[in-house]
């Protein structure tokens, strides 16, 4: 999009991404796979690494097959020449089922309409599509009710154009590593397994978990895994840190863009959140709201210069974050900044940004807008 425009140079704030630490990332959680499958989660746009290059470098990596959220995803992958099995993670709308067949993704199915409208859609193209049935074990998001998976088997299973390739689940309470639920999440699953293979209804790929099982549970890695984040380099939990070793591959970097000394008792930035105590210098970072640069890191998170961590202050605009850097030797324009990543001897991590606004790290990295270049390394 931007490589369009006839530009001499770019924002200075751009996400780096390490595609070498992601390749070895995959290798990590494919020792753990031993002969099941390989799904790669690259969802929202690969959690904010930019979803073709790295559908791209999954593949190459070694993943069997990819997982995205959208079909608009699964369709960007196949324009770019992926020609592994997509699955599409989330529910969908029966208004998408005609792009589903085109782009030859496999639709996850919980409701009898899907199915339907997919079935009729197959027919008239005369064509037969995978599809993966979603069982609820718990998470009560989407899926088709255990007690249900009987009745709607005998309503779907034999429809025209549909080839019920998998059945799966998907947990709630893994990562936090709650094994009590989890078992009983996981055994509801084989039960209804069990239950269909008795009527007649069989599948040949059967998958449950997200990276938590993927590191943590062999047991329950059944024929195929979906890891996400942890191919990013972040475990959901930090328990799971000396089980696989991983490596953050999204860095982000900025600069310096001014730098102005402002006198004791000087409010700084909207609202006047921030209050000089003496004589300080104030500098301004371009990054902010627009990027995806949270509100909440106001007055509370930091970034690094010359390795040294300075201080956010004053509120977070859409455009601008402005920083203390008083404290720090030689400081000038032009300076890079680490907003997340390592700097000399520090690092600011994607986790403690998801500590300073109170949520998780998927959601750090997702957030990253467009607006951010990123630069393949
Ligand atoms: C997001 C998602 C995953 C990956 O979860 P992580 O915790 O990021 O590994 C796996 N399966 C489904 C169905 C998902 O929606």
């Amino acid at each position: 999009m931007l490589q369009s425009l006839r530009l001499s140079s770019y924002s200075p704030t751009i996400a780096e991404i390490d595609l070498k630490a992601f390749r070895k990332n995959i290798q990590v959680l494919k020792k753990h796979t031993k002969n099941n499958l390989l799904l790669a989660v690259i969802k929202t746009n690969a959690y904010g690494h930019g979803i073709v290059p790295i559908g791209h470098e999954a593949i190459k990596a070694g993943a069997d097959r990819l997982g995205v959220s959208t079909v608009e995803e699964g369709a960007m992958l196949r324009e770019s020449g992926i020609t592994a099995p997509i699955h599409i993670l989330s529910t969908i709308s029966p208004m998408q089922v005609a792009d589903v067949i085109t782009y030859s993704l496999v639709a996850s199915i919980s409701s009898l309409q899907l199915a339907k409208e997919l079935s009729r859609e197959a027919t008239l193209k005369n064509r037969i599509i995978p599809v993966h049935l979603k069982i609820d074990t718990g998470l009560h998001r989407f899926g088709v009710d255990p007690d249900n998976a009987i009745d709607f088997c005998t309503t779907c299973y034999h429809q025209p154009g549909l080839n019920w390739e998998g059945i799966y689940t998907h947990f709630s309470r893994a990562d936090e590593g709650d094994w009590v639920t989890t078992g009983k999440q996981f055994a509801l699953f084989m039960g209804t397994v069990q239950e269909l293979k008795n009527a007649g209804f069989t599948f040949s790929i059967h998958h449950v978990g997200g990276s938590t099982i993927t590191i943590e549970r062999e047991d329950m890695r059944l024929d195929m895994i979906r890891p996400g984040i942890a191919l990013f380099g972040y475990h959901p939990a930090l328990r799971q840190r000396n089980i696989a070793p991983l490596k953050s591959v999204m860095k982000l970097k900025s600069q310096l863009l001014q730098i102005r000394e402002l006198p004791p008792n000087t409010a700084v930035g909207y609202g006047g959140n921030y209050v000089t105590t003496s004589t300080e210098k104030i500098a301004v970072v371009p990054i902010g709201l627009g990027d995806g640069y949270k509100r909440s890191f106001s007055n509370n998170g930091e970034m690094l210069v010359k390795g040294i961590r300075a201080k956010i202050v004053g509120t977070v605009s859409l455009d601008q974050t402005l920083i203390d850097v008083t404290h720090i030797p030689g400081v000038e324009v032009g300076d890079e900044v680490v907003v997340m990543g390592k700097q000399g001897n520090d690092e600011i991590t994607a986790r403690e940004m998801a500590g300073w606004m109170n949520s998780i790290v998927d959601e750090v990295l997702a957030s990253m807008t467009q607006r951010i270049r990123r630069v393949y390394v």
